[in-house]
């Protein structure tokens, strides 16, 4: 099995080295926007421990997780207005993963709307107000 890199960027934001638009953190797991949103609000939930992904992580990691996946899918439906929310999560390059720390897509979803393309950077102040969004209904 592959082993964690601590280098990877989503370990870089969890020691502030780099900035993120944070929803939302507790003891053991923090929430923050896709900076190549495929849809409005499209925003991951990690670990603060490292794991690469559901292959390797401990069933505790994976509770803690899913328990904020459920708490900020919520509040994105209200903060959207949203019909649905698709939930997305890679494991290793074969299976469509890029950063290795695991993490769990949110994204809200609205009828007939399909979701954009990955890859394509997004517009920073509508990041930053769609994590404020979200932030609000669960302050
Ligand atoms: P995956 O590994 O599941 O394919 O996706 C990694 C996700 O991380 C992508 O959706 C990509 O847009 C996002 N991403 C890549 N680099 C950064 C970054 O520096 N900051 C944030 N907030 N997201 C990133």
């Amino acid at each position: 099995m592959k082993t964690y890199d601590d280098e990877n960027i989503f370990a870089k934001i969890l020691r502030n080295e780099i900035p993120c638009f944070k929803i939302y953190e507790d003891n053991t797991t923090f929430c923050f926007m896709d900076i190549m949103p495929r849809s409005d609000g499209h925003c991951l939930v990690i670990p603060k421990s490292p794991c690469r992904n559901i292959l390797d992580a401990s069933d505790a990691q994976l509770a803690a997780v899913m328990a904020t996946v459920k708490k900020v899918a919520n509040a994105a439906t209200v903060a959207f207005n949203a019909d649905g929310i698709t939930v997305q999560q890679f494991n290793e390059t074969a299976g469509g993963q890029e950063v290795f720390h695991l993490h769990f897509h949110i994204h809200p979803r609205h009828k007939g709307i399909p979701m954009r393309a990955a890859g394509c950077m997004g517009d920073m102040d509508k990041i930053k107000q769609h994590a404020e969004q979200i932030a609000a209904v669960l302050n």
